[in-house]
């Protein structure tokens, strides 16, 4: 087949077990599958020589990258987002060099746009013609905007304290949406339940194999940004952990293929709120698996994720990367957020807002050091939250301007 993909075969993440790729796969026990790539025939075919000719969309590195077929390849000009020095908040928060992945700047401005460029692609190859998503966030607009150039039905199933302008993207782009009366849990009984009778492919988070394959390019494109050297530090706002468990898969690929220029790896800190933090509380009690929290609630609803199937993936990579999984407050997400928004110009969401909590924590106490480069992954785009953005603007009378007042305001 022309341009057919180096995959050799799936993976369970739980135990092992090979399965086929090039047909419909899921999970194995509930859990999810890694994509496995012949990587000595990548190292042959493809150098890093050869990356500046191609197009700056994640689909330069189309070596390990699972679709077979070109044609099926369903993009928006997705991937190359900024890596933004930040000179002003690194010296406000106290360390040498920050710098800001800004992830905002996406098609339906979040990353959930890498995951779904490849998950609906592979889809497409598949010949899946009917996706269905539950979701408290970003995924929904972004699997909705992507079956909309796709030209497959699309169903997202949402939680009704989701944020309105999730809920209005989702139907902006023609998906079949819903308000769930219920939890995010019960939006993803919707899906199974309607699965045989709906003919639903579900597309849940770690439910299908793809979308850690386009969040890893999350992991690619910052080596190549840095030149192949990677930071030394690597804060990530962790819901369902696709996107640390796919960068830190990135990095071992990369290794493999001998493309990196050390064999050091980033310090992996999994960022959760203090009121959802079920990963933090499983790295500190040295579990494999985390427990649901009582009461799971943030404004950071990207965050919201009390049970992540892939929690040993997440807890693996950190702790292999000697890093570390930590809460920030919840009560002051809203205030590094706008220091972020005010200091750089850089439309921090809530979610990485609570990266820059855990960066400030581990600051002080020694965790991380001042000398270190951190990288934060700004994941998706402020203005999306408008609930939490909203403000009551001062009016003035054009007819009588008191300047004074205005100097002193
Ligand atoms: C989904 C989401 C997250 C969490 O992503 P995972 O890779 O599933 O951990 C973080 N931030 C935003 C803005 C999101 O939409």
């Amino acid at each position: 087949m022309p341009g057919a993909s180096f995959v050799t075969h799936l993976q369970a993440a739980i135990d092992g077990t090979v399965l086929p790729a090039r047909t419909i796969q899921t999970t194995h026990q509930s859990r999810p599958l890694w994509v496995r790539y012949d990587l000595d025939a990548v190292s042959r075919a493809v150098t890093r020589a050869d990356l500046p000719d191609r197009p700056p969309t994640l689909w330069r590195y189309r070596e390990l990258l699972p679709v077979d077929d070109d044609s099926c390849i369903v993009s928006l000009g997705e991937g190359m987002t900024p890596l933004i020095d930040c000179p002003r908040l690194a010296s406000s928060l106290g360390i040498d060099r920050l710098l800001i992945k800004d992830e905002s700047q996406l098609p339906t401005g979040s990353f959930k746009s890498r995951g779904m460029a490849v998950a609906v692609s592979m889809a497409k190859q598949l010949g899946i013609q009917r996706v269905a998503v539950p979701t408290a966030g970003n995924a929904g607009g972004a699997l909705a905007a992507y079956a909309a150039r796709a030209g497959m039905e699309c169903w997202v199933f949402m939680p009704a304290d989701t944020p309105e302008v999730n809920k209005a993207e989702s139907r902006l782009f023609g998906a079949h949406t819903f308000q769930v009366d219920g939890l995010i849990t019960d939006c993803a009984r919707v899906v199974q339940l309607g699965r045989e009778r709906m003919g639903w492919f579900d597309m849940s988070t770690l439910k299908e194999p793809y979308r850690i394959e386009g969040k890893k390019t999350m992991g690619l494109e910052l080596a190549e940004q840095m030149n192949w050297s990677l930071p030394g530090v690597i804060l990530y706002p962790t819901g369902g952990g696709t996107g640390l468990i796919g960068m830190w898969k990135a990095f071992a690929e990369l290794g493999a293929i001998g493309w990196l220029e050390s064999d050091r790896r980033p310090r992996m800190f999994a960022c959760q709120s203090s009121t959802c933090a079920p990963i933090p509380d499983a790295f500190d009690a040295g579990l494999r698996f985390a427990h649901p929290p009582d009461n799971p609630r943030t404004i950071a609803s990207g965050l919201r994720v009390p049970n992540a199937v892939g929690d040993f993936m997440i807890l693996d990579a950190v702790r292999e990367s000697g890093g570390r999984a930590m809460a920030a407050d919840e009560h002051r997400l809203l205030e590094w957020m706008r220091l972020v928004c005010e200091t750089e110009g850089i439309a921090l969401c809530p979610e990485s807002a609570a990266c820059i909590g855990v960066l400030e924590r581990a600051l002080r106490d020694g965790t991380i050091a001042a000398s270190e480069t951190a990288v934060v992954f700004n994941t998706g785009a402020a203005q999306k939250y408008t609930e939490l953005i909203r403000t009551d603007l001062p009016t003035l009378d054009p007819d009588h301007l008191d300047f004074d007042a205005l100097a002193g305001s």
